[in-house]
This record gives C-alpha cells, structure tokens and sequence, in this order.
C-alpha cells in the first residue's frame, strides 16, 4: 500500500510531495494534464512562502528566478499620471530575510518544485487523473483514468477549484462569485514596451488594460476587464484590439500569445478541510481572487503546515494530529478570502488604496494562537503558535537552516526554551528543556488537545 496519494501537481501538490519526501515517506502523485502548461497564474510569492522555500531548500534556484515587483505606471494614454510601488521594498534583517514580494510566473515556480521533488525520488506520473474514491478505517481506494485501482493510507486532494477528491467526500464550496467584471489574461510579447515598468491604462470604470513584464521571460502578463456576460474571443487580436482601444495608443505590437484564460472572480471555500483519510488543501479548499496574491501562496502553506503531520502519523503519531490541520488552516484560508475580497472591491470600485498591500499580505504575521498544539507561555513578544524569526543560534545556524532537517528545533533564547515545529511555526515555550522534551513527546501522543 502506498502511503500517500497526492492528486494535482500544482504548486500545492508539489510543495506537500517536496515536504513528504524529506520525510522519507512513499509518495504517489498523479496529475491529470500529459503536458506541463506554461501559464503565469499566480505570479506574486509572498515573504512566508520564500521562507517555505528555504525549508524545503529551493530559495536560491526562486530568488534567482524571480523579481521584486515591477513599479506601475499608470497612464492616460501615452501620458504618465501615477507611478506607484505595491509596497515599499525593505532591506532584508536576520529575522526576515526575505521582506519583498517576489514575481515569479507560476509555471517557473512549478519547475523548481517539480526538480526538487525529482531529487528526492519523487516522479510526477503525468496524464493520470483520480476518477473515484472509497475509503474505509485502514486506507482509501482510488480508482484511476488509467484503469489502476490504487490503494493508499490517505489520500490528499490537491487537486484545485473543480476537486475531484472533495466532490467524492461529498464536501462543497460555499460562498461567493460576485457580479463583477471578469478579467481576460494572456501571456505575449509588447513591442516597443519599456520592460522596468508594469504598465497599467484605465479608459473608465471597466475599462482598464494592462502588461506586467514577467522575469526570466521576455513576455509580458496581460490583464483586461470584461463586463460580466457576452463570451468574448480570447485570440491575439482580440487583447490587441483591447489594449488599443484602452490605451489610445497604436504602437505596442502584441505577438507570440501562449496561454490565455477568462476568469470570474470567485470567493468561495469549504467547510472542512478533512474527511477520514481524504484531506484537501490549495484551491480544493479555497479559492481566492487575484487581488493580493494571496492564493498559490496559501495552498503552499496548507501543504507545509499538513506535510509533517501526516509525516508524524505514518510515523505512528494518532491520526487526531490530522484533526490539528483544519483546526489550524480553516481559520487562516478564511481570514485570507477576506483580504483578497476586500482589495478585489477597491480594485474594482477604482479605489486608489487599491495597489496598496500591508503586513497582513505579506503572511508573516499569520499565526496559530490558540490552537489545540499549542503550549507553554509567551516570551519576549513572541507566543506559541506564532511563525517562528528566523536568526543565529549560538553555533552560528541559521534557524531557517535548522529547519531544513525536518524534526522538531529546539532553541534556547531569552531564557526559556522554544520548540519549533517542522513547519516553522513556535509549538511551545518553556522554561526547561526537560518540559520540550515532554512537549514533543506529547505531539507523537496527539489525540487530545495538549495545553500548558
Ligand atoms: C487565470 C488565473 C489567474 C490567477 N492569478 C493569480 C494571481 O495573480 N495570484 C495568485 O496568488 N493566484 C492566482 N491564481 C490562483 C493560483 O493560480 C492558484 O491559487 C494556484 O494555482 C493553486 O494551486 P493548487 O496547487 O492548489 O491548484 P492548481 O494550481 O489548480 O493545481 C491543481 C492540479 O490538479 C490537477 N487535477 C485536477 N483534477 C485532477 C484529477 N482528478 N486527477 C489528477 N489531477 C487533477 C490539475 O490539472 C492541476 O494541475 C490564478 C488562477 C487563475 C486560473
């Protein structure tokens, strides 16, 4: 029996396949498209996520991969009437390290998990799709496009928006898709387009075009909303001809259009993130407007704050460990969907905030007080179930490099003693390293909630 299936080789599946092999765990992870798709998607890494990355040791191929975040420029026309940062870029500190939104087309991220996972014995079988699934108390029975009943011990849908693997639980999404515009997206090249900028043209209310240059590419996002009916074409012409009419302008040649979606904004998640020994996570669970770019970064965080449990488990930990993700992640994924909702409303109301993104996007300060696994008392501002800083230890590590091996740390500072979780997060903070010790312990015990 395999011990885990995967479903979906988006950023979400990979990032839990990266997380489960370090781990030494037997992963299987289908995906159902034969051929990768080079699509840009969510480009937009928020600092938590980089720190996921140094974990899973992929922060070097992203960062040299990746951009800070273009300034835009806001135009009538050919003339220049606003020129504004996302956020005001802040020099890395040795307990943020990597304090910027990084740009990074979603299909290149994707190949970076995709060699890491690779390197660590994983193979992502291509053009195989979960078609049903059953389970009982041992395992779950998944029945395969490729013919192949595969029997696994649990099973994780990552399998986005249209979830094969929650509809089969019998779990919905519930929410909204609000009448808005929709927005036309294209990956393409811009002739004559200076590529520092992230070009941005509003004719009126619902009429706003604009081309974003994507890093290690010389291609450029384009976004233009659409009313929401009618069924517009989605040819070079068609973005051509919008780009024309919003920015006045004639002399941008758009060319070399690769992957091109329509899309309605939608806010929608579920009501759990676990049935028996399915769970979901990424898009399966929540499904996030652009505004905020806050929607691959929080699947990449589902599936790290899952990928050491189910470690724990396999390991012999209680599957009530399990429980502690949706106690965790649901809370979180809704506080998300509202962020993106409300910079979605400004976007759309013309609100010059807009643009603008605070601390919250940023989800350094997204923390799990309160949760059943946590215990112990606060230090130096700090709490158990906050992100953990990272910082030297007195062997001259870096905690974040600690991290990489993935158990528990254990850190001495400001005289108590913290134990960090494998997923980064502070688990408890004590006064001795006796009472850590019990703590960790009590996690492989986990089948009630541990406090104090
Ligand atoms: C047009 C568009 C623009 C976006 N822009 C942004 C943005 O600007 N910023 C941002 O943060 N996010 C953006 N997103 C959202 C972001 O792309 C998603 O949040 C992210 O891809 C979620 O990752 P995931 O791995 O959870 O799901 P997905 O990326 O959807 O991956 C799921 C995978 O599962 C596979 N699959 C599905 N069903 C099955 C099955 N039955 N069997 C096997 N495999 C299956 C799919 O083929 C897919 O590869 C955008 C999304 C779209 C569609």
């Amino acid at each position: 029996m395999t011990d885990v299936l995967i479903v979906g080789a988006g950023p979400t599946g990979l990032t839990l396949g990266i997380d489960l092999r370090r781990s030494g765990v037997d992963v299987r992870l289908i995906e159902r498209l034969p051929e990768r798709v080079f699509a840009s998607k969510g480009k937009g890494l928020q600092p938590r996520t980089l720190e996921v990355f140094d974990t899973l040791g992929i922060i070097d191929e992203v960062m040299a991969a990746s951009s800070d975040y273009p300034v835009i420029r806001a135009y009538a026309g050919d003339r220049v009437v606003r020129e504004q940062r996302m956020s005001e870029l802040s020099a890395p500190t040795s307990e943020v390290p990597y304090p910027n939104l990084r740009m990074l087309p979603q299909w290149r991220t994707e190949d970076i998990l995709a060699e890491r996972f690779a390197a660590l014995g994983g193979d992502i079988e291509r053009g195989v799709a979960l078609e049903r699934l059953a389970q009982d108390e041992s395992g779950v029975t998944a029945g395969l496009s490729t013919g192949e009943t595969l029997r696994a011990a649990w099973l994780v849908g990552a399998d986005g928006g249209h979830s094969t693997a929650r509809r089969a639980v019998g779990i919905g999404l519930v929410g909204d898709t609000p009448p808005l515009d929709r927005i036309a997206i294209a990956d393409l090249r811009a002739s004559g387009l200076d590529r520092t900028w992230w070009h941005a043209w509003a004719k009126g209310p619902g009429e706003v075009a604009s081309l974003c240059p994507l890093p290690g590419t010389d291609a450029f996002q384009m976004t233009a909303t659409l009313p929401a009916d009618g069924e517009p074409e989605l040819s070079l012409a068609a973005f051509q001809a919008l780009l024309d009419a919003r920015s006045g302008r004639t002399d941008i040649v758009l060319s070399d259009m690769g992957w091109a979606s329509l899309y309605r904004p939608n806010i929608r998640m579920a009501e759990h993130f676990r049935a028996g020994r399915v769970l979901l996570a990424g898009d399966a669970v929540h499904v996030h407007p652009p505004a905020g770019g806050q929607g691959l970064n929080t699947g990449v965080q589902d599936a790290h704050n899952l990928g050491w449990k189910l470690a724990a488990v396999l390991a012999g930990a209680p599957d009530g460990l399990l429980d502690t993700y949706e106690e965790e992640r649901l809370p979180i994924a809704a506080h998300v969907l509202g962020l993106s909702e409300k910079l979605l409303r400004k976007g759309f109301a013309g609100d010059p905030d807009a643009l603008e993104r605070s601390a919250d996007e940023r989800q350094l300060t997204l923390t799990y007080r309160g949760s059943s696994l946590c215990a112990g008392q606060g230090s130096g501002g700090l709490r158990p179930g906050d992100r953990m800083p990272d910082g030297v230890t007195p062997d001259g590590r870096r905690i974040f490099e600690l991290l990489r091996d993935p158990g528990f740390a254990v850190l001495e500072r400001d005289g108590h003693v913290f134990v960090v979780r494998p997923d980064g997060y502070i688990g408890g903070i004590f006064g001795t390293r006796a009472e850590a010790g019990t703590y960790i312990a009590s996690i492989g015990r986990h089948g009630r909630p541990i406090r104090g």
